[in-house]
């Protein structure tokens, strides 16, 4: 199943169009994201025995050019976001990869959805694509094999950098470097988790002007996503709707020789197969 926040509301999608879920569940299920990613095993029991006609008939694709996406989840609780988490990338960074999951946040108000732009706030704002994991029950300490049943579903995400404060002063400062308006682009939708077998099986790909600069899998992760998902409860409680970025691949403009950097205009379209395409552009 898809879910998406279409005009601010939660909608089913399909590949014909879409189902407001809280209109046609008669307020059954919320008209939030968040708050249906709490109810997802029973709607996803309602939708199979219902099969409720679209709300509105428009094609998956066209949906997801049409900037009526806002982030698949309006106000997350808590945004994690893990550093350093592919080898190759940890490399052209010219830094080790931790031995244990280098947290940081991306602060709330950074969050935006499908076709939003983003400001270019110094001379190195860089690119970052990433699979974004969508929590549905979480909890606390959350076993690493449990750690699956703790989420929701995936979704596609971009992890936009401003290089010069986040390698500003030492120790470094990830979290406010990758918090400005718009920084965190999440979308188009979540595919919920029973259609990925594998999160650890996808490819991930960044083309910026049409350029292809990342295609990865992300099987190369140091840290696979039961373990983070583990890591984390271990120390915060994860509830429904929170969002964790899991780390890029290689081929951020920072690791380019020389470096390349987003420049105001540029067209930045990142790819999860299986997940979809987020498409956003620089102001
Ligand atoms: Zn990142």
């Amino acid at each position: 199943m898809r879910i998406a926040n279409v005009d601010g509301r939660a909608v089913i999608v399909l590949d014909e169009g879409f189902v407001d879920i809280a209109a046609v569940s008669n307020g059954r299920f919320a008209a939030s994201t968040r708050e249906v990613l709490a109810q997802l095993a029973d709607l996803q029991s309602w939708f199979a025995l219902e099969s409720p006609a679209v709300t509105e008939a428009i094609a998956a694709d066209e949906l997801e050019r049409s900037g009526r996406l806002g982030p698949v989840v309006d106000a997350p609780s808590q945004i994690f976001a893990v550093g350093l988490n592919y080898r190759t990338h940890a490399a052209e960074m010219g830094l080790t990869p931790p031995s244990q999951p280098m947290i940081f946040a991306k602060f709330a108000s950074c969050l935006a959805g499908a076709n939003a732009t983003f400001p270019i706030v110094s001379p190195r704002t860089d690119w970052e694509a990433e699979l974004v994991l969508v929590v549905g029950r979480g909890g606390r300490d959350i076993a690493v094999g449990e750690a699956l049943d703790s989420l929701a579903g995936y979704c596609v995400g971009q992890d936009v950098s401003d290089r010069d404060l986040q390698m500003s002063g030492s120790p470094a400062q990830f979290s406010l470097g990758k918090s400005h308006r718009n920084f965190a682009p999440v979308g188009p939708w979540i595919t919920t988790r029973d259609e990925v077998p594998d999160p650890n099986d996808l490819e991930i790909v960044c083309r910026v002007n049409g350029v292809t600069f990342q295609d990865s899998t992300t099987h190369d992760m140091v840290f696979h996503v039961p373990e983070i998902v583990s890591y984390v409860s271990t120390v915060c409680e994860l509830r429904p709707g929170d969002l964790i970025f899991t780390g890029s691949p290689h081929g951020v403009g920072q690791g380019q020789k020389p470096p390349v950097f987003l420049r105001s205009g540029d067209n930045v379209v990142t790819t999860i197969v299986g997940l979809g395409t987020l498409r956003n552009h620089a102001e």
